[in-house]
């Protein structure tokens, strides 16, 4: 048995690969190739290293459905010949792919760690080389022959995280990202910590399916004070929308206001479904704590629990392209798919 992994490292663009354009001074998107002639030490690892690039690399703000299954059949097309994935891609919405590419791949038995940096990789101060070196030799560990890590991580900082779990806190410092509500698969130190209890558990019996469908007929709607009756009728009137994300105060609050819950109600007895996530960075939704959510529970309204907003996107538009009748789609959403949600 080959006991050097083989991993796929897949640039799809972002601050990493980026150099400045001399014409306007703003960062973009380079050549891969000459990208990898800048971390010699790659060479260095105890695993093979095979490369392929998204053919026109991009800032991630420019990621849309169509670049999520783009990325995702590379992936499915190269799934049986390696041992693990690297994604490269800009950190500005990489949580939001990293949920998304978790419900693609259902039963996964092999990690896909995505990563990237704050600085490009030629910058003297760059944070670039340390996050792509030790996510390949995360994607790379071993045990009794398997992958240690069989699920979509997100590597930034000397964490491991769930990938689903994360959201981009800080657009400046190297710590770019937190997971608040569940704890890092490794610590990066002296030697690489694996927290073994809170990785997610392998069936190898269970066959890998690949899930390519989306709709993105959704629209997140944010709570604040003052929030504008007819703007929010008019949305919630389009005729296309097919789901909506409601980002609600604290544990699951909003308005009281009459009209408020009417227009929820009638979006749900169409056939909406309304998704509740909170708008802290940390805890649940717990619909009925309060009396300023007694309604949204009544009406019908999903809870999110403790989902990330990036994930709740993801898993809304994941849903509602496996076109399941509403009551099927609320039971499903509340349960933990891929790790991105506590059980309770
Ligand atoms: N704007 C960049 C991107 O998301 C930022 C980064 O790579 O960190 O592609």
């Amino acid at each position: 048995m080959n006991n050097i992994s083989n991993i796929l490292l897949i640039y799809t663009g972002g601050t990493i690969g980026m150099i400045k354009n001399f014409e306007t001074g703003a960062l973009v998107a380079f050549d891969f190739d000459k990208l990898l002639l800048k971390i010699p030490e790659l060479k260095l690892l105890d695993c093979t290293i095979d490369t392929i690039s998204f053919k026109e690399p991009i800032d991630s703000s420019d990621m849309n459905v169509d670049r999520w299954i783009e990325l995702g059949h590379i992936i499915n097309d190269h799934y049986e010949n390696y041992d693990g994935f690297v994604v490269l891609h800009g950190s500005d919405t990489m949580s939001y792919t990293a949920s998304a590419v978790s419900f693609m791949f259902e039963n996964l038995t092999k990690p896909i760690i995505f990563t990237g940096s704050q600085l490009p990789i030629g910058d003297l101060r760059t944070d670039a080389k340390e996050n792509l070196i030790t996510a390949v030799q995360i994607a790379a560990l071993r045990q009794k022959g398997k992958p240690v890590i069989s699920e979509v991580g997100l590597y930034f900082e000397y964490k491991l995280l769930r990938a689903n779990r994360t959201t981009k806190i800080n657009a400046e410092h190297f710590e770019a990202f937190q997971s608040l509500n569940y704890p890092s698969l490794v610590e990066s130190g002296v030697h690489l910590k694996v927290n073994t209890t809170f990785l997610r558990p392998v069936n190898r019996r269970k066959k890998m399916v690949f899930h390519t469908h989306f709709d993105n007929n959704i629209v997140v709607i944010k709570m604040f004070p003052g929030i504008n009756e007819s703007i929010l009728k008019g949305i919630s009137a389009l005729p296309d929308i097919k789901g909506v994300v409601l980002e609600t105060y604290g544990s699951g609050n909003t308005t009281t206001k009459k009209w408020f819950t009417e227009m929820l109600t009638a979006l749900i007895k169409k056939g909406v479904p309304i998704v509740n996530v909170t708008q802290c960075a940390g805890g649940s939704v717990e619909m009925g704590k309060y009396d300023t959510s007694v309604a949204l529970k009544k009406a019908g309204v999903i809870s999110g629990k403790d989902i990330t907003t990036e994930a709740a996107i993801a898993k809304l538009m994941y849903l509602l392209g496996e076109n399941l009748p509403l009551k099927v789609l609320k039971t499903i959403y509340e349960t933990s798919l891929r790790g991105e949600m506590s059980e309770n």
